[in-house]
Formats: structure tokens, C-alpha cells, sequence
């Protein structure tokens, strides 16, 4: 089995803000906001773009059939109901082009995924954000915000950003509980992070308001490459294929997904170093002051006395040349989400919190 090799995680921060450094003087930048798997994509795939380069002047397959082939064989699903898109987000986007309008609502929890709502407001819906007691996805509140209006109810599994995860009990409950005009989309993005995940094929297969939506851009390292896929029943395949371009995904995404998805060592691998280092930060963190909700994802959140304390950390990590990410806009104004990077990065991320408290 091939040995994790850690990608540069110390860069430039001009790189990812937009051509500018937030912050004078600060150069030797680790970047951990956007759960990237820190170690990248897997040798395989890597291999599989330099060779897919040499088709830069082919179009590229419009049906993906050797990627869904794949796909459906990884994860024991049937390939005419998945459909791929450049990333998830063009899946959500997809979904709410095509069952939402306006006069329609698309619902989603106050802790929730953005992208729900800016692509239930591109498609003329309005958004609905149903208030959570606890931050873990919350169905009497989903049910309660469900009217006859709704369309989409979106919840991910484990959630971002609070990386918490419900049981497949409390989604069949939301299954069979939202109104019947409703489509209900679990997003799996962080999936390949939780060992024997289930993230909802049988309810797919077996009923007809379930889309299930995964991404090559966490564990697989292929965020920038940007692949995700969607599982749906037939009908809804055939629907979101009419909005999809026919060549929405390139030759080099294609590529690089088909051999991402069938590197199982390396997903396993990834998984329990994340899993390690996970446990690791969430401990160093807690013996600095800064409790953590338990995560089951490739972040943390991480708990500060108030929004105060939240920002001035953050503006002190970054003088020290650490970006993580504000959820203010997530309602959680006191926490910060930190994503697990590699050991190096963990252990300067939980130095710093330290050096702050
Ligand atoms: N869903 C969730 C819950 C996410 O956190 C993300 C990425 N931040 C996505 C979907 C979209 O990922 P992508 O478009 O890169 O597949």
C-alpha cells in the first residue's frame, strides 16, 4: 500500500485570498477552512490526470458511463441513477433548478450547508431555515417547517459545519414525514470520513422522494478538480440530465474521479489517520479551555465563551499564519471550524489556541 505523503500544507496565503495577504508580514500559511483532505489526492488519481492531459483536445464523454460504472460498483449501486456534476454543488444546484421556483420553499437547518440556500435563491424559491434546539440535525424542527409549498428539504449527514451525524432511523422518519410534493436530498459530502456509512441507497431504491448527493472534493482531495455525483430514482435522473450540460464534467475530472473512487486502500488510509488526528486535536484543544462538539467529519468545531473570544482567536491565528473558518454565518458565532490537517498542522493549530488562551 502506498505511503500517505503530506502536500505542502504551509503556503502563501495570496494563493487563497484572493491575490492578497489578510494579513502584513504573515507568509508561512497553513490553510485549514475548507476541509480539504490535507494529504491530496491519491497517487492513482494523480497518475490518471497526467494521462487524461493527453485528451486535453477531446471532448470529454457526455453520460460519464466508466465513472457512474464505477461508482456504482464501489458502492453497490445501480449506474442509471447516478448522475454527475462539477461537484455536489451542481447537483444541489441542479435539484433546485428543477423542483424549485418561485411561490416554492426549500428547507434547510439554521446550522446548515450554504450552498442550499444561495441555489434554492438562484432558482427564484424561497429558502426557509428551520431553527435547531441542539446542533444535531433536528427532524421534529425539519417537519415542522415543511409546508405545502415545500419542495426540497436538504440536510447533510454529517453535517457541516457542526460534523455531528443523525441515524438512518431519524431520516426514514423525515422520509416518510415530509410532505408529499417535497424531495428530501441527504447530502453524504463527508461520508467517506465515518467507517460503515450508510448514507441512504436503500431509501433511494425503495422510495420516490430521496436523492442521495456525495463529492470527490473531502477525503478523495479532488476539491479543486471539482466531481460529485448524485443517486436518485429514475425519474429524477432523467429530469436533472435535461438541465446538465453534456459536457459538464472535463476529461481530466472524469479521469481523476473513476480512479479516486476505486483506490479503496487509500480512502481507508485516509479515514483512520483523520480519524487519529481528529481525536488528537479535539483533546489538545479541550486541555487549552476550547471544548469541541464530538465530529464525525474531517473538522471540528470548536466552542469559544462567545462571539468575542471566537473572532479574537481567529485574528490571533491568523497573525500566526493559520486560516480556519468563522461560522457567524452559520448562527454558531462563537465557534470557530477547524479541519483536521495533517499532524504538522494539528499540532500548530492547537499550540496557537494555546498561546491565545
Ligand atoms: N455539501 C456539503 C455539506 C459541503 O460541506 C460541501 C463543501 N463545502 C459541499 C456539499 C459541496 O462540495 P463540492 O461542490 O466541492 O462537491
Amino acid at each position: 500500500m502506498a505511503k500517505i505523503v503530506p502536500q505542502p500544507g504551509i503556503m502563501d496565503i495570496a494563493l487563497y485570498e484572493g491575490g492578497k495577504s489578510k494579513v502584513d508580514g504573515v507568509s508561512n500559511i497553513v490553510k485549514l477552512s475548507s476541509n480539504e483532505n490535507p494529504f491530496g489526492p491519491s497517487e492513482a488519481a494523480q497518475e490518471a490526470v497526467r494521462r487524461a492531459v493527453h485528451e486535453m483536445h477531446r471532448y470529454p464523454s457526455t453520460d460519464h458511463t466508466p465513472l457512474r460504472t464505477a461508482i456504482a460498483e464501489v458502492h453497490g449501486l445501480n449506474a442509471d441513477n447516478i448522475i454527475c456534476g462539477v461537484g455536489s454543488d451542481e447537483i444541489i444546484h441542479f435539484l433546485c433548478q428543477a423542483y424549485a421556483g418561485p411561490g416554492d420553499e426549500v428547507v434547510h437547518t439554521e446550522h446548515g450547508f450554504a450552498m442550499y440556500k444561495i441555489s434554492a435563491k438562484a432558482a427564484g424559491a424561497t429558502p426557509v431555515e428551520v431553527k435547531e434546539t441542539e446542533r444535531v440535525t433536528d427532524v421534529d424542527a425539519i417537519l415542522a417547517g415543511c409546508t405545502k409549498k415545500t419542495k426540497l428539504v436538504f440536510i447533510a449527514n454529517p453535517n457541516n459545519p457542526t460534523g455531528t451525524m443523525i441515524g438512518m432511523a431519524e431520516i426514514e422518519r423525515l422520509a416518510e414525514g415530509i410532505p408529499p410534493q417535497a424531495i428530501l436530498v441527504l447530502d453524504g459530502a463527508y461520508a467517506e470520513y465515518v467507517e460503515g456509512y450508510d448514507g441512504g441507497a436503500k431509501l433511494v431504491e425503495a422510495r420516490d422522494n430521496v436523492v442521495m448527493t456525495r463529492t470527490f472534493s473531502k477525503l478523495y482531495g479532488l476539491g479543486g478538480v471539482r466531481v460529485g455525483w448524485g443517486y436518485a430514482p429514475k425519474d429524477i435522473i432523467d429530469v436533472l440530465n435535461r438541465i446538465r450540460g453534456p459536457f459538464n464534467l472535463s476529461n481530466v475530472a472524469l479521469a481523476a474521479a473513476e480512479a479516486a473512487v476505486k483506490d479503496a486502500a487509500y480512502v481507508e488510509k485516509c479515514r483512520a489517520e483523520n480519524t487519529r488526528m481528529r481525536t488528537w486535536l479535539a483533546e489538545a484543544l479541550m486541555e487549552h479551555g476550547v471544548p469541541s462538539d464530538t465530529s464525525t467529519a474531517n473538522f471540528i468545531l470548536a466552542r469559544f465563551a462567545d462571539q468575542e473570544e471566537a473572532e479574537a482567536c481567529d485574528l490571533f491565528l491568523q497573525k500566526n499564519g493559520i486560516i480556519v473558518r468563522r461560522v457567524a454565518g452559520y448562527n454558531l458565532p462563537a465557534a470557530l471550524r477547524i479541519t483536521v490537517g495533517d499532524e504538522a498542522s494539528c499540532r500548530r493549530v492547537a499550540h496557537t489556541v494555546g498561546l491565545f488562551k
